[in-house]
């Protein structure tokens, strides 16, 4: 059985160009630039709670790192390194050096130096921590939400949960749509080209990881303030995809797992959000308005301007 510490070297030692000294040593050393916050984040991954301990671990080594590169693309900073926790039931070396692989394209794709981690025996379980940098006073806060301003969404959120629905049985997909969904699910793209593009330009924002309904109440509650989105203006790709539209509606307002920025901008700089739309080759969507009213009060209209039920997790069956 090898022993915890060559598999790390074997699998997770990797040259870090972007730390002034990288794993190896009782910590890793980095220099923030002058003139720069450093944000931090971390959100850990249990197996069968976020995901299926069966999940092919190539694919989960990218999510694990991207859901939490995610948070950065939320907070406006560039990706700079990361550390990684793991818990590994057994040392199975095929999964390891699967999740390994995993794990690094991503971290290539975004610029990102994995400067350190731990490994033990325990079920399985993966905590990264993310760092990043920002200009200081330029991170995109979820406090910053004015009445007025328009309410943005970047991609189609909903198409993870419409795969997840698939893969659990509750809904047959059909090709195209069934690889893009799953490509959504498996594969999330942090959109922190984005978040660098928003600095300056947005008030708020936050990145879509419990559903675009809950996460917008966070900014809702955090600006204390009150919104109102209109149905007919939210990005249709899940419910043109979804015969049954309680299932596609509950999974474009509460699906989790897309990773797109929801974020809000003064109504001033609509036009530069449709620039940058066309720059990123992004769909960014005006969705809704931000009022004045009760602290993350959130209203819901259909065509005709009646209300629709939604809550802070989601969207209430039309039914209840
Ligand atoms: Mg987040």
């Amino acid at each position: 059985v090898p022993s915890e510490f060559s598999l790390i070297e074997r699998y997770f030692a990797r040259p870090a160009p972007r730390a002034v000294l990288g794993a190896g040593d009782d910590g890793a050393l980095v220099r923030v630039a002058p003139g720069m916050e450093l944000v931090i984040s971390t959100d850990m991954l249990v197996a069968e709670r976020h995901f299926a301990a069966d999940t092919d671990p190539e694919a989960l080594g990218w999510k694990t790192l991207a859901v939490n590169i995610s948070d950065l693309a939320a907070m406006g900073a560039q990706p700079r390194w990361a550390v990684i926790a793991v818990a590994l039931a057994d040392a199975d070396e095929t999964w390891i050096a699967a999740f390994a692989r995993g794990l690094f394209a991503c971290a290539d794709a975004y610029e990102i130096d994995i400067v350190g981690g731990d490994t033990t025996r325990g079920p399985l379980n993966l905590c990264p921590t993310v760092f990043g940098e920002v200009p200081q006073g330029c991170a995109l806060l979820r406090s910053g939400a004015r009445s007025g301003d328009e309410i943005w969404v970047s991609g189609s959120p909903g198409c993870a949960a419409l795969a997840l629905a698939h893969m659990q049985g509750r809904y047959i997909l059909s090709e195209p749509a069934l690889t893009n969904f799953v490509t959504a699910l498996t594969r999330p793209q942090p959109r922190v080209a984005l978040g660098l593009a928003l600095r300056g330009l947005a008030s708020a924002a936050i990145d879509v990881s419990d559903g675009l309904a809950a996460d917008l109440g966070h900014i809702l509650e955090r600006s204390a303030v009150a919104a109102i989105l209109h149905l007919e203006c939210l990005p249709d790709t899940v419910l043109k995809a979804c015969s049954d539209t309680d299932l596609g509606l509950s999974c474009l307002l509460s699906g989790g797992d897309d990773y797109e920025l929801v974020f809000t901008a003064p109504a001033s700089r609509h036009e530069e959000i449709i620039q940058l739309s066309i720059r990123l080759d992004l769909p960014l969507t005006r969705i809704g308005i931000i009022q004045a009213g009760p602290a993350g009060q959130l209203t819901l209209l259909d065509a005709d301007r009646r209300p629709l039920p939604i809550t802070k997790r989601g969207f209430d069956h039309f039914a209840s």
